[in-house]
């Protein structure tokens, strides 16, 4: 109904294991497929065809009034897509969400490197990203910093 109403994208996300008091289980993840069903009995849903790259799934309502995003990493995982690469505000670098270190580019820039070594730093740490996450698998191991260290 927001969505229509008020015509803005409202976006859902899959939640997550990144959360700070560790708390999530695979049983309490409503997903995709879920959202998808409940919503339909609204309203069908129609998919809108969408690039790889894009992290959510979008959809607009059968008659064409409103639209919703489902970004859907745990049920849909979008890895083999991604390219990117975060940044800490405490200097950091991040190949992965689910990463479980972190890449010290605020103590090079501290100790003064150039761009070219920085340049350098940077090609490694990306050249080993992960390939894809491991939410659910056995033995997944915790990301090293919950969501709200990250920043998105
Ligand atoms: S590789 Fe990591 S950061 Fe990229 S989509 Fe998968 S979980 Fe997210």
């Amino acid at each position: 109904m927001f969505a229509r109403e008020e015509r803005v994208v409202v976006r859902f996300i899959e939640f997550m294991p990144l959360e700070e008091d560790r708390v999530w289980t695979p049983e309490i993840v409503v997903g995709l497929d879920e959202i998808v069903r409940r919503m339909s009995e609204y309203l069908p849903l129609q998919e809108i065809t969408h690039e790889h790259s894009e992290t959510a799934r979008r959809y607009r309502f059968s008659d064409g009034v409103g639209e919703i995003g489902i970004i859907a990493p745990v049920s849909h995982p979008f890895c083999g897509h991604c390219s990117r690469i975060r940044i800490t505000s405490d200097g950091k670098l991040r190949t992965c969400l689910f990463s479980v270190w972190d890449h010290d580019l605020h103590e090079l820039m501290r100790r003064g490197a150039d761009d070219e070594k920085l340049t350098q730093f940077i090609l490694k740490i990306v050249e080993k990203k992960e390939e894809r996450h491991h939410i659910g698998e056995p033995g997944f191991v915790p990301a090293s910093r919950t969501m709200v260290h990250i920043g998105g």
